[in-house]
C-alpha cells in the first residue's frame, strides 16, 4: 500500500533499529542523545547496539514475533545494514513507519537492480553485464575483460568479488561463488574514491555532507579524508548533484551512501550505494554540526533536515581488530591513552567483545583546523598503533 503521509516524532518517541552493529549502536546514541527512546532487533546478545539501547529483542531478522514486538514498541523503524531481508521490511512496514522503505533497500541490496538504477538516472557506472545463466555467461562481450565478478547479493568490504582477465578465469570465477546471480563489471583506471552522504526526509527535501575521500586496503575502507580541496570543487559538485538524483529516484527516505570511482581521465562514475549511514561518513561525528546519525534520526523522525556544516578539517582511520594483534597472537589493548594524547583525537569504540584480524573494532576521528595539522596527527597516531 501507499506510505502513511509521515508525522513528526518529537523527542520522548521510540525509534527501532534492525540489527545490531555499530552503525545501529551509533544510531542509538544520536536518537538518545535528543532524548528519543530506541529499540534494537538483533539475535547477537552482545550486539553493539543492543548493548546501550533501552529495549533489545534478541530474536533473528525475519522472526515474526520479533518483527512484531519492534513494531509494537517502535513510532518508527529504521535498518542499520543492507542486507536485512526486504520481506522484514515489509512486513514491518504493515505494523509501523518505516525508512528507508523495503523498495529502495531492496534495489540496494542487488548491484544488476542498483545498476540499472544509476542508469535509469543518467549516471555513469562501470560498462557491466548481469550473469544469471550459462547462456548470458557465453554471451560476454571481451570489452568487459579485465574484469570484477561480483556476486549481486551479500557483498561487503570485498567479500563475493573475483578478478577475472580471461573467458576462462570468468566461467570457473562464476563457478567458484556457486554460479549465483553476478554482475561482471569492466575493470577501470581508477584514479581515487570517494563517497556522498545524503539525507532525504518525506518532504522531499535532501541535504548532503560534504564529499569523502575514501582509502581502502584489502577491500576494507581503511582512511576517509575530508576537507577543501580534497577533490577538485567540479568534481564533487558532480558527485553532490549525481547523489541526490539517485536519492530522489528511489523516493528515499534516510540517510543514503553513495559511493564513486574518479578516473584517471577525471570523469566520475558511481560504484554502489548503501541505504544507511557509512563508515565513509563516521567523520561527520566531530567535523561537522550534524552528524550522519542525527540525519538519521532527523529523517526517520521527521524533523527538518538542515544543511550540515563542516567546521574542521578531518581524517578518519579505522580501527580494525589487527591492531589489537600489533605486537603477537595475543590480544593487547591499542594505547588509547598515548593516542588521545594528540590534539583533535576523537576515539570510537564499537563494544565489540572480541578482538579479530578484519574486523571492524571502531575509528578515530582526527579533526584540526587545516588539512594538513589533521594528516600530520593521522600520522603520528597511526605510528602509535604500530
Ligand atoms: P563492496 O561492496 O565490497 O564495497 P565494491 O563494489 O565497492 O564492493 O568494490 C570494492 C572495491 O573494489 C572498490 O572500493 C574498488 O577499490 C574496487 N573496485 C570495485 N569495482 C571496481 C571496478 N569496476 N574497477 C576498478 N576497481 C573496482
Ligand atoms: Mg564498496
Amino acid at each position: 500500500g501507499s506510505a502513511p503521509a509521515q508525522s513528526v516524532l518529537l523527542p520522548g518517541a521510540t525509534l527501532g533499529v534492525l540489527g545490531g552493529g555499530q552503525l545501529g549502536r551509533m544510531f542509538a546514541h544520536a536518537a538518545q542523545a535528543m532524548g528519543y527512546f530506541t529499540v534494537v532487533l538483533d539475535p547477537d546478545p552482545v550486539s553493539p547496539a543492543g548493548l546501550v539501547s533501552h529495549h533489545h529483542i534478541q530474536t533473528g531478522y525475519e522472526d515474526p514475533d520479533g518483527l512484531a514486538r519492534l513494531a509494537a514498541l517502535s513510532d518508527a523503524v529504521t535498518t542499520e545494514f543492507e542486507n536485512v531481508p526486504a520481506a522484514s521490511l515489509a512486513a514491518l512496514a504493515g505494523q509501523c513507519p518505516v525508512a528507508p522503505a523495503a523498495r529502495a533497500v531492496a534495489v540496494a541490496q542487488d548491484r544488476a537492480q542498483e545498476k540499472a538504477h544509476f542508469v535509469r538516472c543518467g549516471v555513469p557506472c562501470a560498462p557491466y553485464a548481469v550473469i544469471e545463466t550459462a547462456a548470458q555467461l557465453a554471451a560476454i562481450s571481451g570489452d568487459l575483460l579485465p574484469g570484477i565478478l561480483k556476486t549481486a547479493r551479500m557483498g561487503y568490504d570485498g567479500k563475493g568479488q573475483v578478478r577475472v582477465a580471461t573467458p576462462a578465469e570468468l566461467a570457473a570465477a562464476w563457478d567458484s561463488v556457486g554460479q549465483v546471480p553476478c554482475v561482471l563489471e569492466k575493470m577501470l583506471p581508477l584514479a581515487l574514491e570517494c563517497s556522498v552522504i545524503v539525507a532525504r526526509g518525506a518532504d522531499g527535501s535532501v541535504v548532503n555532507l560534504p564529499v569523502q575521500r575514501n582509502l581502502h586496503r584489502n577491500g576494507i575502507l581503511a582512511v576517509t579524508e575530508v576537507y577543501e580541496q580534497n577533490l577538485p570543487p567540479a568534481l564533487a559538485q558532480q558527485a553532490v548533484a549525481a547523489a541526490k538524483s539517485i536519492a530522489t529516484g528511489l523516493h528515499y527516505v534516510g540517510v543514503l551512501c553513495v559511493e564513486f570511482f574518479v578516473l584517471q581521465d577525471g570523469s566520475l562514475v558511481v560504484n554502489e550505494i548503501a541505504p544507511r549511514p557509512h563508515n565513509s561518513g563516521h567523520y561527520s561525528q566531530n567535523a561537522c554540526d550534524v552528524s550522519q546519525f542525527e540525519l538519521q534520526v532527523r529523517a526517520l523522525a521527521g524533523l527538518p533536515l538542515v544543511q550540515p556544516r563542516q567546521h574542521s578539517a578531518a581524517v578518519m582511520l579505522n580501527l580494525l581488530g589487527d591492531l589489537w594483534f600489533a605486537h603477537g597472537d595475543v590480544a593487547h589493548t591499542p594505547p588509547w591513552d598515548q593516542v588521545l594524547a594528540l590534539p583533535g583525537t576523537h576515539l570510537h569504540l564499537y563494544g565489540k567483545t572480541q578482538a579479530k584480524h578484519g574486523r571492524k573494532m571502531g575509528h578515530l576521528n582526527i579533526t584540526a583546523a587545516t588539512a594538513e595539522a589533521a594528516r600530520a596527527t593521522a600520522l603520528q597516531a597511526a605510528a602509535l598503533l604500530g
